[in-house]
């Protein structure tokens, strides 16, 4: 058997499939979908007091109802915008992991004045271009870096996609997670088995 006939993973190197026009597709349609999503909660944010004033009795007044809903929704629509407005701030990279650590955090100390900690995954990375970066999450998922990256793995980090990091040999995959909607398939699926969208090969 010859290395390219692996689980249909190609030699290493960077996947030519990014521009894959199901992938192109499956972007977009989710794009519109999560702005769907949001526009439709946050007119729901902005309407839910006027129904509580509109069909509970003796509850609040339409004036008030009015502006309830109003700086809930427009909190809302600041929040959405800060973070699709970071979203968007997002760069590509290309790097090789250095080093992996869970560290420990300490979280401002509460009202009553005791230290809390947070517990954080943080992949280091040595950046192509010279420099460094450090990943850090505060969960331990499959579909994070830390699960998925090992120290050595030279990738690239790609934020539109769903699940972002492009191993450059994709033969050291345990699992592929789909572009578009970001599913663990396994590495021998040539699609998705959720939304069918081609997995990054
Ligand atoms: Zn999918």
């Amino acid at each position: 058997m010859t290395y390219e006939e692996k689980n249909g993973i190609p030699a290493p190197g960077w996947s030519e499939r990014l521009e894959h026009p199901d992938i192109v597709a499956g972007l977009e349609k989710r794009r519109k979908r999560a702005i769907g999503c949001g526009v439709v909660f946050i007119v729901l944010a902005f309407l839910t007091p006027i129904a509580i004033s509109l069909f509970v009795k003796d509850s609040i007044a339409m004036g008030e109802a009015f502006k309830y809903g109003g700086v809930i929704a427009g909190v809302l629509l600041v929040c959405t915008a800060l973070t699709a407005l970071a979203n968007a701030c997002k760069k590509p990279f290309e790097g090789e992991v250095t080093d992996k650590k869970e560290e420990l955090r300490r979280s401002k100390s509460d009202k009553k004045g005791e230290v809390s900690y947070t517990k954080e995954y943080v992949t280091y990375v040595k950046l192509s271009t010279g420099g460094t970066k450090k990943i850090v999450e505060t969960t331990a998922r499959d579909a994070s870096a830390w699960k998925y990256l090992k120290v050595g793995d030279r990738f690239r980090f790609h934020p539109k996609l769903a699940f972002p990091y492009e191993l450059y040999d994709k033969s050291k995959a345990e699992k592929l997670f789909c572009p578009v909607c970001g599913k663990e398939n396994p590495v021998e699926a040539d699609r998705c088995k959720k939304c069918h969208a081609p997995l990054v090969k």
